[in-house]
């Protein structure tokens, strides 16, 4: 069963509530007390912006249900940024959107489709940032091999290594984040 989005938001407030951790940015704005930033109720307030702990379960969370839910479908980085603003707030929020939305998948995905339906035949490359030079590709899907049905393609830039990883045409973003993280 799908949980709705106001469970969810009270259930992922509630998780925020149990994290004490605070960065001293935020300690220290807290003690400044000049009514930006406050606390109430549990949760510290930064302009009205809920400030969400650095925790990356959490963040992972907030992540997800800002880009690939389906009331938002996949986003791109600044309407995800919009979007998310409305309610949370933490240290590098938008560096973090930026990773996100360069992981996930279906987005990655969608640009080579279309990388191929112009024409171009050269792998996906992702341009600006950390990840620079990285480039990712999805070839698929393929006769199915012990439920697999499309390979990864990753390729770093720098030292010219290839990984292949084998994985299924409907992978999640999630999915390719883990397999980035094992291939990096
Ligand atoms: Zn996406």
């Amino acid at each position: 069963m799908r949980e709705n989005k106001a469970k969810k938001e009270s259930r992922i407030l509630k998780e925020i509530r149990r994290i004490k951790t605070r960065e001293k940015e935020v300690i220290q704005a807290l003690e400044r007390n000049n009514g930006i930033t406050w606390e109430e109720d549990g949760l510290v307030y930064m302009k009205e912006r809920i400030y969400v702990p650095n925790n990356k379960k959490v963040k992972e969370e907030i992540l997800r249900e800002n880009h690939d839910s389906v009331d938002v479908g996949h986003l791109e980085q600044q309407r995800m940024l919009e979007l998310l603003k409305r309610n949370y707030w933490w240290l590098g929020l938008k560096e973090d959107i930026k990773k996100y939305v360069q992981c996930c998948f279906k987005c990655q995905q969608n640009k080579v489709l279309y990388q191929r339906k112009a024409g171009k035949l050269h792998p996906l490359e992702i341009p600006q940032g950390t990840w620079q030079e990285i480039s990712i590709d999805i070839i698929g899907p393929l006769p199915t091999s012990n439920g697999m049905d499309a390979i990864v393609i990753i390729v770093d830039q720098f030292t010219k290594m290839v990984h292949l990883k084998t994985t299924t045409t409907n992978i999640s973003s999630e999915e390719t984040a883990k397999i980035y993280r094992d291939v990096i």
